[in-house]
């Protein structure tokens, strides 16, 4: 475990130490200092800035040469919102499957929620042999210091050699925070996952450098290897119906499901239109959109069409469409069956998040822009002459 203290014997009150602080966790009180430990997030800012060499931080870290082989099988955190396990559970279940049969180990589920347990047979179907179910009413709602408690718990406990969680906006949040606590590496947005022939390690691939390569990250000296995966990038696993496994439920003491940030409340975004992830047609706007008003075109186009709404960063930078919205390296990745660009020029960063749509239709007046290179069909044309057109075709079309 870290622990932080202050060597009374040498503090001398002089208060370096309260100005290093970020956190705010530094007082002084009767001349020595006092670390809040509820504030303090072991950063050591402190320790460079005493000129006393008063305190002491002792950080424990995985030893490099831990007995690799104690740490056995592939992990699923199988992600739910309402007791409904997202479409990225099963993403990561499909490819777990093929990582665990070339390792020759289990797959495994990780379940969290409140009145969930039921759901645990899905995951089997899955492909999952095993599934580790904490079911309480604290973890009704995601918040993440029990969840982070929990999986690290359980990770001390079975000690899985791999652990997949999809990169969406729990996820990143969730597994950062595990990774850290049990000191290991942790690849953030894989988009592709293979196990070494020859050492067994997970081959974890990402976009780098604004996508212009993609880097394979291994890591050799620590377990678990941990990496979040992109939403629709893998394969969903099928279902087999009637496949058996084991159901692990465990129980923690109550303690585990302490939390300095409490919920309020949960507030769904109000969508015209589909979700963006799960959307089979999508229609984005960028900046040649002009302004925000204009975005009504975009709307409208995808309501006639039962598409939903996705924009360019430029186009959420601009404050036209929040960010949820966004498609790309910095927002979301979608794999829809039609994808519909109005004046987005196609830079990288943006194709990132869109390329592998089964059809791309690119609207832009400008007959050299990139987003042609990757269009199934292009139009040169003003958008805003295009689009309506589009609109009332669509309109008469799906009407009959
Ligand atoms: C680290 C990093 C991360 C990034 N992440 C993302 C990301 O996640 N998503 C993203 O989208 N971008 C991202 N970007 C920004 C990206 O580089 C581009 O700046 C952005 O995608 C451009 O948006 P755009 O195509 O809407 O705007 P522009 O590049 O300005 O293109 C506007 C296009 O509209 C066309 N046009 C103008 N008027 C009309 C009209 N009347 N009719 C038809 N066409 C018209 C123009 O010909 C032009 O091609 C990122 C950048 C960086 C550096």
């Amino acid at each position: 475990m870290e622990r932080i203290r202050i060597l009374k014997d040498k503090c001398t009150g002089c208060k370096l130490c309260v100005r290093a602080c970020p956190f705010a966790a530094i007082t002084i009180q009767d001349r020595k200092a006092v670390i809040d430990l509820t504030k303090c997030n072991l950063c050591g800012a402190c320790v460079e800035a005493c000129k006393f060499s008063a305190i002491e931080l002792k950080k424990e870290t995985a030893a490099k040469g831990t007995d690799l082989g104690l740490y056995k099988n592939v992990w699923v955190f199988c992600e739910q919102k309402k007791g409904k396990i997202q479409s990225i559970s099963w993403e990561l279940l499909g490819e777990g499957r093929k990582l665990a049969d070339k390792l020759k180990v289990k797959l495994c589920g990780i379940l969290l929620g409140s009145n969930i347990s039921g759901a645990a047979a899905g995951i089997i179907e899955r492909g999952a042999d095993e599934v580790y179910v904490v079911d309480e009413k604290e973890l009704e709602n995601y918040l993440d210091e029990p969840y982070t408690n929990i999986l690290v718990e359980l990770v001390r406990e079975y000690r899985p050699e791999i652990f997949l969680c999809g990169a969406t906006t729990l996820g990143r949040s969730l597994v950062s925070r595990v990774a850290v606590k049990i000191y290991t590496g942790l690849t953030a947005d894989c988009t592709g996952l293979d196990i070494d022939k020859e050492t067994g390690n997970l081959l974890q691939t990402r976009p780098a450098f604004g996508g212009n390569i993609m880097a394979t990250i291994i890591t050799p000296n620590y377990r678990p290897q941990m990496a979040t995966v992109r939403h629709k990038v893998m394969k969903e696993a099928a279902v087999q119906k009637g496949r058996k496994g084991a159901v692990i439920a465990k129980r923690f003491d109550k303690k585990i499901y302490a939390s300095r940030t409490r919920l309020i409340n949960m507030v769904d975004e109000l969508e015209q239109t589909v979700n963006l992830c799960e959307a089979d047609i999508i229609v984005s706007g960028g900046r040649g959109l002009g302004c925000a008003d204009n975005f009504k075109l975009i709307r409208e186009l995808a309501i006639s069409i039962g598409g939903a709404v996705g924009a360019s960063r430029a186009a959420v930078d601009s404050d036209w469409i929040p960010y949820s919205h966004q498609v790309g390296q910095t927002g979301k990745t979608v794999c829809p069956k039609i994808y519909i660009a109005c004046g987005i020029s196609g830079q990288i960063q943006h194709l990132i998040g869109m390329q592998s749509s089964d059809v791309i239709i690119a609207i832009n007046r400008d007959p050299d822009a990139p987003i042609f290179n990757v269009a199934t069909y292009g139009i040169v044309g003003d958008l805003f002459q295009v689009v309506p057109l589009l609109t009332k075709r669509f309109k008469e079309v799906c009407k009959k």
